[in-house]
């Protein structure tokens, strides 16, 4: 497959933008690097690149495209956004309409606010959450990614009764120091963290399905233990749902799993791939927010009409007959597909899915942390990558991320992509 013209390109962004690339990931450092590849177009389940190939898309722009490429009810409520004024820096009625749709379908956000990513939605919640508690301390669970701001970007301690170490150049220790982190499903860390540091902790903060290290569901009972654990010490809970949301059903992973959290973190999906993200939950807690209470957030492009716009036309995609149930089937039929040539060419590929949304691992039997994960080859992985690219293939460039369908995804496709996994693993995956 030639890629030259992305060659050209990747040699000129890197002489204009740092590292070549606006977010890390795109640079393949997961993958043992390589020329990123310059996509141009996107329809459907498919991308064009600036040479002309085509690829069937699984990374769906890390997650936000969950109606395919250029669904033509998004382009039309984007192009009629640009049409009646792309910014208005005023309350707009699509604003209300959105909200309510949210609310609706996710009853745990009785208040919901609009910012611009899911970062800033993460970054307020916290800070909601701070005002509301009085206390400064969150537990957040290793491998869980929730954004770029400050108290996310903290490692692990030497363990559940020890703060964090900054994750990023930049974190100050001072920041670190307000943050426990402690591994996904362990009840008994966690309990150990709210044993110690209960009082002062303002949140325990969740991704409710795990999205970031891999597909990872809570073992049963877990987000209970969790609700129990945190409000026992008087901690409030915050799931991360900028993954989730509307990624599984019509609503949150709260709905679909039957728990719900105080406060809620949203992006991607709900923004119909415009920049957007939401948070929300409790009445009385998200009345610390100004302009009602003291917690300030604001932003200039917050609840600006085209993202909203796009996400109402999103979600009235994602309102019709079947769309999750076809996307878990043909989900079924990818893993079932992965797995049956795993067994063939004895590859040690092990397949989690939820719904739509899968992650291939190899050399690990089962992902149910962190560490699982991590453990995960992942020469094998880059090997693979680079030879499902080859064949026309584009899968997220980390063995920590997921393969997301898209409404517009059908068999053709997931048979066509079975069979490049099939030559794949009749070749062989490199392990060095
Ligand atoms: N939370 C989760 C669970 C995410 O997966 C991400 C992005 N991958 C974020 C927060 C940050 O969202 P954004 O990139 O829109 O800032």
């Amino acid at each position: 497959m030639n890629r030259q013209t992305s060659e050209t390109y990747y040699s000129e962004a890197k002489e204009v933008i740092l590292g070549g690339v606006n977010s890390p990931s795109r640079a393949y450092k997961g993958v043992g690097g390589g020329t990123p590849v310059f996509m141009e177009t996107g329809s459907g389940a498919y991308l064009k690149d600036v040479d002309g190939n085509t690829y069937i898309d699984y990374l769906a722009a890390y997650g936000p495209i969950i109606t395919g490429h250029a669904h033509p009810h998004i382009t039309e409520a984007i192009q009629q956004a640009a049409a009646d004024a792309v910014l208005l820096g005023t309350p707009t009625k699509y604003e209300n309409t959105f909200a309510a749709m949210l609310q609706e379908a996710i009853p745990s956000l009785e208040r919901v606010r609009f910012v611009n990513s899911g970062t800033e939605a993460v970054m307020t919640t916290i800070r909601v959450a701070r005002a509301y508690t009085g206390r400064n301390k969150i537990i957040k669970f290793a491998g869980c990614y929730h954004g770029h701001s400050d108290l996310v970007l903290v490692a692990a301690g030497s363990g559940p009764s020890t703060t964090g170490n900054p994750d990023s150049a930049g974190v100050t220790k001072n920041i670190a120091s307000e943050v426990i982190t402690v591994p996904f499903n362990d009840t008994h860390a966690l309990k150990e963290a709210l044993d110690h540091f209960g009082e002062e902790t303002a949140a325990v903060m969740v991704e409710p399905i795990v999205g970031n290290f891999g597909m990872v569901e809570p073992e049963p009972g877990f987000l209970e233990e969790v609700n129990d654990l945190a409000h026992a010490a008087g901690s409030l809970v915050i799931y991360d749902e900028v993954i989730t949301a509307f990624r599984f059903m019509y609503g949150g992973a709260q709905n679909m799993l039957g728990v719900t959290p105080d406060l809620t973190a949203m992006g991607k999906i709900i923004g119909g791939g415009l920049p957007i993200g939401a948070y929300g939950g409790r009445r009385d807690i998200m009345e610390e927010v100004s302009p009602m209470g003291p917690a300030y957030q604001a932003g200039t492009m917050a609840g600006n009409p085209a993202s909203i716009r796009s996400g109402i036309a999103c979600l009235e995609v994602l309102q019709g007959n079947g769309i999750y149930e076809k996307m878990d089937l043909l989900g079924q039929r990818l893993q079932e597909g992965i797995e049956q040539a795993a067994a063939d060419y004895q590859i040690p590929a092990h397949v989690q899915r939820v719904c739509g949304a899968l992650t291939v691992y190899f050399g690990v039997d089962s992902v149910k942390n962190f560490a699982d994960a991590e453990s995960s080859d992942t020469a094998m992985f880059a090997s693979f990558f680079h030879q499902m690219l080859d064949k026309g293939v584009h899968l997220a460039p980390s063995k920590f991320e997921a393969w997301f369908l898209t409404t517009e995804h059908t068999e053709k496709e997931i048979d066509q992509t079975i069979e490049a996994v099939r030559e794949v693993f009749e070749n062989g995956l490199s392990t060095a």
